[in-house]
């Protein structure tokens, strides 16, 4: 076991865990953040994910959870997290870095059946990891009082900001004792996030891990024009597959959920082995999807943008960006899932001239510059001797009847609460506007399979 890591005031079980899990030495953020959670002071962590962020707070907060007890419906730790998939990980990580820990820890997200998430508010939970929605619908059930919680975690506080939910992040921070200790973590630093930890931490230590909005050394980037038809790019995007060298697994991101559907059909006729992640999916076959790609049954992934951020998928080597990503930092997160954790990785991104503005952005954002190469030529015969026969059943339309299903936006646990307070409006409203590209494919009117309900009444027929 490396001596480091006993260094930093780790307890014993907490270390042998660690040991287990194989880590031979901290991360820098590990090694910056660790020793201030221990002595109780609160943290603004800049780090992005792949830097062991999640340990960098899971290892204090179980070292010092080992003294206390949790009591029923007090929470003594909570922890919030923007995304299902965000909460599960962290989830993850507690159930192996706390495996010589008997603590009960509950996981609060939206898209589950609240029966079990009861249970353990019931026995009392040591840790709660919750997406904002979701805890202030158990609250306001009065399943829960958040006056016990000694540790708050505010996690990809950035992407909080992006989704709507600084509203949720203050309602949830008015419910938790003034006296608590605060650990804020982002990729990085906008000034609303700037404001939010001036208003809830108390004098925070700050550390830092990479430049904010830069990309690893390890990734290989280039950009591929590419015809804005969707089976031109498409073709480019099997040529690129094709043609990479050590393509272990890849992640393909899109721009817009119906694209994901089309694209992973697609790929799939085209004989890849590939499946599909967005936020519209339920719960379940989320999270069979994500394992699948984890255990190698899937190769290729196709994501939104909701898989960009902090999903803890180990050695992705490729990823391909089907769009160029509006929101250059939004770049830097999908990139950030290769090239992990000093490996190298490939990122390349198909470039139609109406992307060209969004690519200066983020060559901007990242102070480098992308090579640009024309695609393949190979690949736009094959479009378009392939286009009649082999892509027509594909086409980008989405299909009558596909509606209903893709109308729930992707932070769908927030939408199951009932409060309605001029903050949850306008975080509503935020949303809505800020949730972008993930709604830019909501099915046009008339062409869901969405009945109005006066149709669906029995007609009364005349006697
Ligand atoms: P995170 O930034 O929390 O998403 O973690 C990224 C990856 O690094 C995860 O797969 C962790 O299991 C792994 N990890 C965390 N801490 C260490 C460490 N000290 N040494 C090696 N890998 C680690």
């Amino acid at each position: 076991m490396s001596e480091q890591f006993s260094k930093l005031g780790l307890s014993q079980s907490v270390i042998n865990a660690v040991a287990d899990a194989g880590y031979s030495d901290p991360t820098d953020i590990q090694q910056k953040a660790i020793p201030h959670i221990l002595e109780k002071r609160d943290i603004v962590g800049i780090a992005q994910t792949g830097t062991g962020k999640t340990a960098s707070f899971v290892l204090p907060m179980l070292t010092l959870l080992e003294k206390g007890r949790a009591r029923a419906r007090m929470p003594r730790t909570l922890i919030l997290e923007p995304t299902r998939e965000l909460a599960a990980q962290v989830h993850e990580n507690f159930e192996k870095y706390g495996k010589n820990h008997k603590l009960t820890v509950a996981l609060l997200i939206g898209g589950v059946s609240f029966e079990e998430q009861n249970k353990k508010l019931d026995r009392g939970a040591d840790v709660l990891i919750a997406t904002p929605g979701r805890l202030l619908d158990h609250f306001e059930r009065g399943r829960l009082l958040m006056t016990g919680v000694d540790i708050f975690v505010i996690d990809e506080a950035d992407r909080m900001l992006d989704m709507g939910f600084v509203p949720d992040i203050e309602r949830v921070s008015a419910l938790l004792p003034k006296r608590r200790q605060t650990l804020l973590f982002s990729a990085t630093m906008p000034d609303e996030i700037a404001k939010l930890t001036n208003k809830f931490l108390t004098n925070p230590e700050r550390v830092e891990v990479a430049r904010q909005n830069s990309t690893a050394e390890t990734i290989t980037q280039k950009a591929v024009k590419v015809g804005t038809k969707p089976f031109e790019k498409r073709a480019a995007l099997r040529a690129e597959i094709h043609a990479a060298a050590d393509l272990n697994n890849a992640i393909v991101f899109c721009n817009r959920k119906r694209d994901i559907a089309t694209l992973t059909r697609s790929l799939e006729r085209h004989g890849f082995n590939a499946g599909a992640l967005h936020g519209d999916m339920d719960q379940k076959s989320r999270m069979a999807t994500l394992d699948g790609f984890k255990k190698g049954e899937i190769k290729i992934l196709v994501a939104s943008d909701v898989a960009a951020r902090g999903l803890d998928i180990p050695e992705v080597s490729h990823v391909y960006n089907f769009d160029v990503p509006t929101h250059a930092e939004d770049y830097v997160h999908r990139i950030g899932r290769t090239g992990r954790a000093g490996r190298s990785g490939v990122a390349v991104s198909l470039v139609t001239k109406a992307d060209e503005k969004y690519l200066t952005a983020i060559e901007k954002l990242i102070e480098k510059t992308i090579p640009i190469e024309e695609a393949d030529k190979t690949a736009s015969a094959e479009a378009k001797s392939n286009k009649p026969k082999s892509e027509k059943p594909v086409e980008d339309k989405p299909k009558r009847g596909r509606g209903k299903k893709q109308q729930v936006p992707d932070n769908a646990e927030k939408n199951q609460t009932s409060h309605s307070t001029e903050s949850q409006k306008s975080s509503k409203n935020n949303r809505k506007k800020r949730s972008g590209n993930e709604n830019q494919d909501r099915v046009p009117f008339g062409q869901s399979d969405q009945v109005p309900a006066f149709l669906l009444r029995p007609v009364r027929r005349a006697s």
